[in-house]
């Protein structure tokens, strides 16, 4: 299958060609950039054929059965409508789309259309989080009363452009990460949050836009959920714990683009080592993704679930502004 970049971005460079290039019979052939030399220097340096700056013409290659959309959040949405509209199968960056309509919208024109998309959440991917929600399933931390999310890092300095002064672009930590926490919460827990309250913070690199949170959010089955999500924490590391009547999970190290990290089971008093697959986030991301287009099974994270994460994420900037605690409207999904 040959795949369109729509987007000359970092996340293409440093994880989703390779992604994309490490699956049987797939190759990315064109790249789109709304700047002609950058498009050009991009295709040359990754050994992709074509650069366009016009999406129809890229779409109109008949040869390209699939898109990977990695612009700013703002154009993911027109983006998504034109690749549907050109039969094209879509990989959609998070968050979808900038209000939830429009994700909405996108789901349905790819569903119309009979078209796989898919919401390349990576984390429901990694080693660490398969085994995570492994010891949920097979009931060794019982029923599940709490989890404690820590997601808040230091931004890397090539990072640091539309993310923290844009947010005409969906720039702001909310955006970015809690949409990742909404979609690795769900899909540990099996449930949606139901409510949220939320603070938020512009501490030193957000101008215009948060670029601190922390936020508490109750599940349907009870369980409460914290989460803190930054990008100018430089020392904390990254952490996702689930504390059940049973037992706890420690999982240190796993909000993270590497297949990396420790995970310990706690049951009276002793710590139980436990062991993951390391393979890459992404390359099984787009295995699925393969798969969903052969027809068999679904992707990873589905378009549904990127519109879920995105209306977790939008009741915590609402909770955050307002103060108030916030009920999570999923619309209709
Ligand atoms: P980038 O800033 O690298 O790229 C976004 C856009 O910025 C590109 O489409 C490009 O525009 C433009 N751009 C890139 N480099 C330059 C440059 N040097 N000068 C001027 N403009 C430039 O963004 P990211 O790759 O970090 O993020 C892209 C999307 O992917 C976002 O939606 C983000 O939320 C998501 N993302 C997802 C991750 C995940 O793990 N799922 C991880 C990181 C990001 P053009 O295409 O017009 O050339």
């Amino acid at each position: 299958m040959k795949w369109g970049l729509i987007g000359a971005s970092t996340i293409a460079s440093q994880h989703m060609i390779g992604a994309i290039r490490a699956q049987d019979g797939n190759a990315v052939t064109s790249v789109l950039s709304s700047d002609a030399d950058r498009g050009k220097a991009y295709a040359e340096q990754h050994s992709i054929d074509h650069a366009y700056t016009d999406l129809d013409a890229l779409l109109g290659d008949p040869s390209i059965e699939a898109v990977y959309i990695s612009t700013t959040n703002e154009k993911h949405h027109p983006q998504a409508l034109a690749a549907i509209a050109a039969g094209k199968h879509v990989m959609c960056e998070k968050p979808l789309a900038m209000t939830l309509a429009e994700a909405q919208e996108m789901v349905a024109a790819a569903e119309a259309a009979g078209l796989v998309f898919a919401t390349n959440h990576h984390l429901r991917n990694a080693g660490t989080h398969l085994k995570i929600r492994e010891l949920i399933e097979q009931d060794r931390v019982g029923e599940v009363q709490a989890v404690r999310v820590a997601h808040a890092v230091y931004l890397p300095e090539n990072l640091q452009g539309w993310r923290i002064d844009n947010p005409a672009a969906g720039g702001g930590v909310i955006p970015d990460i809690v949409v990742h926490d909404a979609d690795t919460v769900r899909f540990h827990l099996q449930e949606d949050p139901e409510s949220v309250v939320a603070i938020e913070r512009s501490e030193s690199l957000g101008k215009g836009v948060e670029d601190s949170v922390m936020s508490v959010w109750q599940m349907p089955s009870g369980a409460l959920v914290e989460t803190h999500e930054g990008f100018t924490v430089r020392h904390a590391g990254t952490s996702f714990e689930v504390h059940g009547t049973k037992g706890s999970i420690f999982a240190q190290g796993v909000m993270t683009q590497q297949p990396v990290g420790q995970i310990v089971l706690r049951k009276d008093g002793v710590d139980e080592p436990i062991t993951f697959s390391e393979h890459n986030l992404y390359e099984r991301a787009m295995r699925h993704f393969m798969q969903a287009v052969a027809g068999e099974g679904a992707p990873a994270a589905t378009g549904v679930d990127g519109v879920k994460s995105l209306a977790v994420a939008l009741a915590v900037k609402d909770a955050a502004v307002s103060g108030r605690r916030v009920t999570v409207d999923y619309g209709e999904v």
